[in-house]
């Protein structure tokens, strides 16, 4: 009985929400442009603890999602290719900044590397979304000056840390707006190098220097948004603002020293810290005997027991042994110093890891907040908002979904609210019956008649 009625709730208020995506889905004229910016390293927080009042108001037209779960590890190419294939590194292949391959000996350094060995593995959205007719661009996104199992972007641009924010905005608002003849793009992906640079130098604590930068970057979504507005594509596109970690503090204080523990003669160290790659020279178990006890900070992995909640075990390029410095620690080679003073790609159920995501225009609610999404559900979202059928992916629409107008969706904490809140007024009425209930005057009274018609008086009267 509970149930039904709990049920009949639910499904009360579910219809609701269906006929409210009826009424958008009418109104919608089929899928638009799509405009994908990451501001590289905006940890989470940095929202609280810093005024941004453009990115405030590109939300309160639109949605905010205060924490993204990110992948492992937790770097710049690993993650933005996630968010544009939906995949774990371990499935996009693109697992670290440095990579070795252990069969042609070649190694990869993210930037400098297009061989197809690395990147052939899938394809980002601006190559699927091809194959829909449309025409993508992008703007020095991770990935975008690669030719991808034999296709590029219909625009791209290399990447060039001297080309201000505002001119490659400038292009990728004309390849959107296209021209007379021409098309324009209908996804295109923005790439920003801050706060990431700064977060580096400076580290996440420093709130002078970290407040100057962001309030530039505030200032360049300032622009996007006038931008926008100036070309006519303000309220015609959809936008998402996000970014591919956080960034945790470090300290000189926080230095794991390999070599304390292994000869640098017997390894080679591939990617550095804080998580390091490492391929033993000889014998892989007893490095990793060596390095399992090395420091209260590191946890070591073999390759073949690394934990399934971080999907980065089944690649081939994930190498031998990996290790994995605790929050904030660094890990060197003897004689280093502390690299920098803020760094990523430490464990993503860090919070100080996770990034955020904005977004605004048509297909958005409005004014809509949520506490968490996975980044991998992106991609599923961008295809659902281009209509443009999915590759295998690890995302979901479940939860992403909620962020639409016109889609019908409770989020997990609406539907855990509405359980209990149902359950405690269920009770609540139990519990008033059974008090009214034992209030009642005793048991035997309603029977009195009864013993009445027993009565020799009575029975003295029928006769
Ligand atoms: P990370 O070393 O993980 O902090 O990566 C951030 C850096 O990656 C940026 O400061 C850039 O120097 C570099 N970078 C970002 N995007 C690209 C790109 N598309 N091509 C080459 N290098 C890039
Ligand atoms: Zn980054
Ligand atoms: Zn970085």
């Amino acid at each position: 009985m509970l149930l039904k009625i709990l049920l009949g709730f639910l499904c009360g208020l579910s219809s609701s929400a269906k006929a409210r995506a009826a009424e958008n889905e009418t109104s919608s004229q089929g899928p638009l442009p799509l405009l994908l910016v990451s501001f590289d390293g905006f940890r989470a927080d940095y929202l609280q603890r810093f005024p941004m009042p453009n990115l405030k108001l590109l939300y309160s037209e639109g949605v905010l999602v205060e924490q993204l779960t990110n992948v492992f590890i937790t770097k710049t190419f690993p993650n933005h290719y996630s968010l544009v294939t939906g995949l774990y590194a371990e499935s996009h292949g693109i697992l670290a900044s440095r990579m070795y391959d252990l069969d042609s000996h070649k190694l990869f350094k993210a930037g400098k590397d297009t061989d197809p060995l690395w990147w052939n593995q899938t394809q980002p959205l601006w190559i699927t979304a091809l194959d829909s007719g449309y025409k993508t661009a992008a703007m020095m996104w991770p990935g975008s000056d690669v030719t991808i199992r034999n296709r590029t972007a219909t625009h791209f641009s290399p990447y060039s840390s001297s080309v201000t924010f505002q001119e490659r905005l400038g292009n990728v608002t004309n390849w959107m707006i296209g021209n007379g003849t021409e098309k324009g793009v209908m996804f295109a992906a923005l790439y920003w190098e801050e706060p990431d640079r700064s977060g580096h130098i400076f580290g996440p604590d420093n709130t002078t220097a970290m407040g100057n930068v962001l309030k530039e970057v505030d200032d360049n979504i300032g622009l996007l948004i006038s931008e926008l507005k100036r070309t006519g594509l303000w309220g015609r596109v959809n936008i998402i603002v996000t970014s591919d970690h956080g960034m945790a503090q470090c300290s000189p204080d926080r230095l794991i020293k390999l070599d304390d523990c292994l000869s640098s003669d017997d390894y080679m160290l591939v990617d550095t810290s804080p998580v390091a790659a490492i391929v033993p020279h000889k014998n892989p178990e007893a490095a990793f005997d060596k390095l399992k006890k090395c420091h209260t900070h590191m946890t070591a992995y073999l390759k073949q027991s690394i934990p399934d909640r971080l999907h980065y075990r089944n690649n081939q390029h994930i190498l031998p042994i990996i290790l994995v410095a605790d929050e904030g620690w660094t890990i060197v080679q003897q004689g280093d110093k502390l690299p920098r003073l803020g760094d990523h790609g430490y464990d993503n159920s860090l919070p100080s890891m996770h990034p955020f995501l904005a977004a605004a225009g048509p297909s958005f609610r409005k004014g809509y907040r949520t506490t968490g999404l996975q980044s991998v559900d992106i991609y599923p979202l961008m295809c659902r908002l281009l209509s443009v059928p999915p590759g295998p992916n690890n995302g979901t629409l479940a939860q992403a979904r909620c962020l639409l107008a016109g889609e019908s969706c409770m989020d997990a904490p609406m539907v855990v609210g509405l359980v209990v809140g149902v359950l405690l007024l269920l009770t609540a009425i139990t519990l008033l019956f059974r008090l009214l209930k034992s209030r009642r005057p005793s048991g035997s009274r309603p029977f009195q008649r009864l013993q009445l018609d027993d009565d020799d008086d009575d029975e003295a009267l029928l006769e």
